[in-house]
């Protein structure tokens, strides 16, 4: 069967009628569902513990979503071993049969688009088009991979020596880890997940603790698609107690990491301890966080730049890894370049997100409302000036006011360390050069944007800019599948570049097989 070329899904259109009817009714469905329970998914088998969490709605947190076991060491180990005997069968199976278990569950998710939709809206407060987007990238990884595989399968890439029969093949690496966050909790699970498994590698899948229902959802599409029992296993439970024992198992081959610095650096230290029968180094992907920036130079189109500044800084709250959370501005523009973002924050909607027209929808957790909050109010004690916001929004549900807060100072403590929220510092720079080296204090180094109409500036930021995704005279979020493989540089990870050609290597190994011929 002849596979067209990848495109990019398209988005929903919001302004049909037919459509908000789709999704308002798939809201309602699952609204319907709240208070469910939901096992984990060990070999194909529904496995239930005594102990259990509940999964909120951010937007109403007495809302429960869903009912999770919490899994416990026994269980990843339980995990663990039935990937492992599964692998034995997946490996074999043909790389095309397996790129077409992708390109199935990819006409799975499109069918059942509205209903991943709500679960994003109602279990981590994503607005409509950020939901949507969410799906939609995740089909995009469905469909990337699979064709991505079908291209490594067949692949030719050995010299030719004379009296001999020379191949490389790839091979898979064995049972992986999969341990993503909760911000893409379908795209970048999905496309961790898929990665490592139509390469022919077996995974236990740890959801984020904040999006098992999310989680939950992909393996009933993947049961759907037809992927065989055991090659993913579904173990919902805390980090500590499920991740590090399947990290620290000597049989675990890989651990691929989408989350926070903090964590990724714990994982990658305690994947490199060779444990008493391991016979190899693991391999660790972690993609971790970012203090992203866009600079806004004195000969930028200013408009253009406000709106891509604010929307890169508050689009799903400011928690994306790739969140413009610096602006650097020439102080030639800043007074202006303020009171274009001034205005364009104060008419951001916020409120409940399954809600169309709400724009801004609440944080994740009450913890990270917290330390949102701590973060502000920090920023204002090292000087920095409230623009816009700073206070929680509403009674009920994790929501802030998205802030921005001006004259930061480029090692303010806001300048440097994540925030994960809707905090955009906004500092003052004396010219693109001093713009630059701001852009590269910090000890992350993921997305950025410049926003300038000169060429000589824009060809330096390509050469001094360093990050592992770097826009120009666009927003910084947003990475496509297949036109921006997307990974970050220094504690940003290890800039995998998920969505791009190199990927699936990361989850294979080459084999080169001489034959002598007479
Ligand atoms: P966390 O690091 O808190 O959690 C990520 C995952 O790690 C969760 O599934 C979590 O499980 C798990 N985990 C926690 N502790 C351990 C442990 N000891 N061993 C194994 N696993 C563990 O990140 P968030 O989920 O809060 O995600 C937000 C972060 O992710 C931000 O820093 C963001 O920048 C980053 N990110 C990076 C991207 C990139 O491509 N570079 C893309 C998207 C996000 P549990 O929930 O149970 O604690």
């Amino acid at each position: 069967m002849k596979i067209p070329k990848f495109k990019n899904e398209a988005y929903t259109d919001w302004s049909k009628s037919a459509n908000r009817k789709k999704q308002e009714e798939a809201l309602r469905k699952l609204e319907a569902q709240a208070g469910k329970e939901y096992p984990n998914i060990i070999g194909g088998e529904r496995v239930f513990s005594t102990s259990k969490f509940n999964s909120v709605n951010p937007s109403a947190p007495s809302q429960t979503m869903g009912i999770f076991q919490r899994g416990n060491p026994e269980d990843a180990l339980r995990a663990l071993d039935v990937a492992l005997s599964t692998f034995e069968k997946w490996r074999h199976v043909p790389y095309a049969k397996r790129a077409q278990y992708l390109f199935r569950a990819a006409r799975i998710m499109r069918k059942r688009r509205f209903e991943l939709n709500a679960a994003m809206i109602l279990e981590v407060g994503k607005n409509w088009m950020e939901a949507d987007g969410d799906t939609a990238e995740a089909i995009d990884f469905l469909e990337f991979y699979g064709r991505e595989m079908l291209r490594y399968g067949s692949a030719k890439p050995a010299v030719q020596l004379p009296g001999e029969k020379d191949e490389l093949e790839y091979i898979p690496l064995g049972v992986g880890i999969v341990i993503p966050p909760w911000n893409f909790p379908l795209a970048i699970l999905s496309g961790m997940t898929t990665a490592a498994i139509v390469t022919g590698n077996t995974v236990v899948l740890k959801p984020s603790s904040d999006s098992p229902l999310i989680g939950f959802k992909f393996m009933e599409v993947m049961e759907e698609a037809g992927v065989p029992a055991g090659v993913i296993n579904y173990v919902a439970g805390p980090g500590g107690a499920v991740g590090d024992t399947l990290v620290r198992h000597p049989k675990t081959r890989f651990v691929s990491f989408t989350g926070s610095k903090e964590v990724g650096i714990h994982i990658y230290q305690e994947a490199a301890k060779v444990q008493p029968g391991q016979i190899w180094l693991k391999r660790v992907v972690a993609e971790m966080g970012g203090k992203d920036a866009i600079i806004v130079d004195n000969e930028a189109a200013l408009e253009e730049a406000a709106a891509g500044v604010v929307v890169s800084a508050f689009g799903f709250q400011g928690q994306k890894c790739s969140a413009c959370s610096r602006a650097i501005v020439d102080e030639r523009v800043y007074e202006r370049f303020l009171e274009l973002v001034k205005a364009r924050v104060e008419s951001i909607t916020v409120g409940p997100t399954k809600i169309l027209n709400n724009y801004l929808g609440p944080v994740i957790n009450k913890g990270s409302m917290e330390k949102i909050q701590q973060y502000i109010d920090k920023g204002l004690r090292e000087g920095g000036k409230l623009v816009a916001g700073g206070k929680p929004a509403m009674t009920d549900g994790y929501f802030l006011q998205p802030t921005v807060i001006a004259d930061v100072d480029p090692k303010a403590t806001i300048a440097q360390e994540e925030i994960f929220g809707p905090v955009l510092a906004v500092i003052k720079a004396r010219g693109f050069d001093e713009a630059i080296e701001i852009a590269n204090n910090t000890e992350f180094g993921l997305t950025g944007a410049v926003y300038s109409k000169n060429r000589s500036k824009i060809e330096k930021a390509k050469k001094e800019f360093h990050c592992g995704n770097l826009y120009l005279n666009r927003k910084c979020t947003g990475a496509m599948v297949g036109a921006h493989p997307f990974g970050g540089f220094n504690m940003s990870g290890t800039d995998s570049k998920a969505g791009g050609q190199d990927y699936l290597l990361l989850f294979l190994q080459a084999k080169s097989i001489a034959t002598k011929v007479k």
